[in-house]
């Protein structure tokens, strides 16, 4: 089978961290162009500025992968979806929910796949997390997510600007593993958003949800934790306490902890190929959707600027 040829569109941090090397990992895609506006791109593939300029005067492509911030998105993915080019988004799928739905019923129509990738899905400890939580009763759940904004996105503009998300540009990877290994759907009850006073997105939150089980569920997001770093997710049970942490990578569970290798993008990959040979797409909003009903219903406090 002649391999999926894949453009990068958006060369910055995650396109060379993690997207090229699960593309030079997996025989079923060559990469057959990276395009950026100003990021030169790499050695002997062909670069262009633009997806205009790839779709018009570039090399064939069957498939692109979109790493650019949310808010150029959906203008991205149209433009390939209406040639019957397949899509991968990473997260978030779009800057507003009313886009991705567009994106989703377009790809339907041309018969084109799109996925909505959530990375941390992939990570080593979901999936026995999910099986293990499927089986029992959930009685509390506790989220930390706190990290050091200046180590992890220094100078990235577009992440305090409206769409960029803030602090739930990480937050959102602890709501996708959330999402996805609890048995039972659950929402917002109130939620506080600190935005310092010369941005236009959160640096923290504080988040309380509930479970259509009555379980309660708590989010502490913070962005100014400097030392240890924390990705955690505790899920207190009928059989004894789930812990998550590392960001999904190492799961412990009454019985013991099992640690494993970095999974996530290798995953995202092989299962990009498969949607794409088997005529589907995979877009699920959930997180992205509970973080639009914390700017739908969350109260806004006003904390000192942040300077980068
Ligand atoms: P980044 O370092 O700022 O890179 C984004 C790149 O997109 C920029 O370098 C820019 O390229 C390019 N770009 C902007 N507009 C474009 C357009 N219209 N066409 C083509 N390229 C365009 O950001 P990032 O950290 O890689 O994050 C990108 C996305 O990946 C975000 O949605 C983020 O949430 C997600 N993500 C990031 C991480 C992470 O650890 N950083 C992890 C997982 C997911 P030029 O430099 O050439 O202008």
């Amino acid at each position: 089978m002649d391999p999926i040829r894949i453009a990068v569109v958006g060369v910055g941090k995650i396109a060379r961290d993690q997207h090229l090397p699960a593309i030079a990992g997996n025989r079923a895609f060559s990469l057959a162009a990276t395009v950026s506006p100003h990021d030169p791109g790499v050695p002997e593939v062909p670069h262009l500025e633009s997806l205009e300029q790839l779709l018009e005067d570039g090399p064939a492509v069957d498939a692109v992968a979109l790493c650019t911030p949310p808010q150029v998105r959906y203008g991205l993915a149209a433009m390939a979806l209406k040639r019957g080019i397949h899509v991968f988004l990473e997260k978030p799928p779009g800057a507003t929910l009313a886009e991705v739905a567009a994106l989703e019923s377009r790809a339907d129509k041309v018969g084109a796949t799109l996925f909505a990738a959530w990375h941390s899905r992939f990570a080593a400890g979901v999936a026995p997390a999910r099986a293990w939580l499927a089986e029992r009763r959930i009685e509390r759940v506790e989220i930390t997510w706190r990290e050091d904004v200046r180590v992890w996105h220094p100078g990235q503009a577009w992440i305090w600007e409206p769409g960029g998300l803030g602090v739930f540009d990480p937050g959102i990877n602890a709501l996708s593993i959330v999402t996805h290994i609890l048995p039972r759907p659950f929402f917002l009850k109130t939620a506080t958003l600190e935005i310092p006073a010369n941005r236009a997105a959160p640096i923290a939150a504080d988040m309380h949800f509930c479970d259509t089980g009555g379980a309660a569920i708590h989010m502490d997001l913070d962005w100014r934790q400097t030392g240890p770093q924390s990705w955690d997710i505790i899920v207190e049970t009928d059989a004894g306490t789930l812990k998550l942490s590392n960001g999904g990578a190492v799961l412990s569970l009454p019985s013991g902890t099992e640690h494993a290798e970095d999974h996530e993008y290798p995953g995202l990959y092989a299962r990009f190929a498969t949607l794409i040979r088997s005529g589907r797409s995979d877009v699920d909003v959930d997180p992205l959707r509970l973080v639009a009903d914390a700017f739908l219903r969350g109260k806004r406090a006003t904390t000192e600027a942040f300077i980068d």
